[in-house]
């Protein structure tokens, strides 16, 4: 039987319900690990390693900027989360997990060579992907439970018209992007070869009390002018970020295909400093509680306004945000 409701409450109940349905079925079903001709089943893999969350953690819990819903997020995205809980996704087999990421789960400053750095990058890339995936399953089950439950109302195809439009983007990211640079992965993949991105890394010597593994869209850095050229045929440009904190120092390494060398160099002078990346380009974001407790209250408003910068995009200023703007980005290291 196909239910109408009645008003907009009741409409708006009922997105939800269906839109966390889908988050929770998109997560629980079965996926490949993510190392092509592998047939065996992802098993929770974190993107950041659990060291990296241990030295940010205060009695086992982090604050994380990802939100549970779109609800959620349109409300206050920060919410705690366990440190067992955070940044999970289902990745790769438990063999290929030890085999490709051993190295860069104890990563430390006399450990930084090519090999660590692209095994970080390349598990970036796969939860870059990976959560792709778990969007555009989830748009599916949406689609059939509006169909199913809703039957064909005029406001709720409104109402979700920004969600399957996000759902167009994603599918043309899988189709076209995704292909693109796994082509290019593939000696790292299949014979463990380095060397397939560069790195910028920067060193602070503090633990700067947040951490992040995130693919960060370059597409903003383009003069406007040159986007027109930029068609949904065209893989999109982009670089991971890793902030990786340790007890008393933090890594923080930008890896990037060759070819995106230009703009990755643009995004760094014109960012000056390294929350000005952060706030305005990552989407995940793990936070010390004390320390994120400690942020004034607009500070955390402009955080999230920097978080939803993929829907309407505009740099903000973080410069004079507490010591934060510090950690200036001078002194790079190359490695290759
Ligand atoms: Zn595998």
């Amino acid at each position: 039987m196909i239910i109408y409701p009645q008003d907009e409450e009741s409409i708006n109940r009922k997105i939800l319900s269906i839109l966390e349905n889908a988050t929770r079925k998109s997560k629980a079903k079965r996926y490949k690990c993510f190392i092509p001709d592998c047939n065996e089943g992802a098993i929770n893999s974190h993107s950041q390693s659990k060291n990296s969350l241990k030295n940010i953690s205060e009695n086992g819990h982090i604050i994380t900027s990802i939100s549970k819903s779109f609800y959620q997020y349109i409300r206050n995205p920060f919410h705690e989360i366990g440190i067992n809980d955070a940044s999970c996704f289902k990745g790769f087999c438990p063999q290929h997990d030890r085999e490709y990421f051993n190295k860069a789960d104890n990563i430390d400053v006399n450990s930084l060579n090519g090999k660590v750095l692209d095994e970080l990058a390349f598990r970036t890339f796969a939860y870059e992907i990976r959560t792709k995936e778990y969007i555009l399953e989830e748009c599916r089950v949406v689609k059939k439970q509006v169909d199913r439950k809703l039957g064909n109302s005029r406001l709720i195809r409104e109402k979700l018209e920004w969600y399957f439009a996000n759902g167009v983007g994603v599918k043309n990211f899988l189709a076209v992007t995704y292909p693109f640079y796994m082509k290019k992965w593939e000696p790292f993949y299949k014979n463990k070869n380095c060397g397939i991105v560069k790195h910028i890394v920067f060193s602070f010597d503090k633990n700067i009390g947040l951490s992040t593994s995130t693919s960060i869209d370059l597409n903003p850095i383009i003069e406007e002018e040159s986007i027109e050229l930029q068609n949904l045929m065209c893989p999109r440009p982009f670089a991971f970020l890793n902030i990786v904190p340790r007890e008393d120092l933090t890594i923080a390494a930008l890896s990037y295909f060759p070819e995106q060398e230009k703009l990755v160099n643009e995004l760094i002078k014109k960012s000056k400093s390294l929350v000005q990346i952060i706030f305005n380009y990552c989407e995940e974001i793990l936070f010390k509680p004390s320390f994120f407790d400690s942020f004034p209250e607009d500070m955390k408003k402009e955080i999230k306004r920097g978080l939803s910068g993929w829907a309407f995009w505009k740099e903000i200023d973080f410069s004079t945000f507490s010591e934060l703007s510090s950690f200036v980005l001078t002194s790079p290291q190359y490695i290759n």
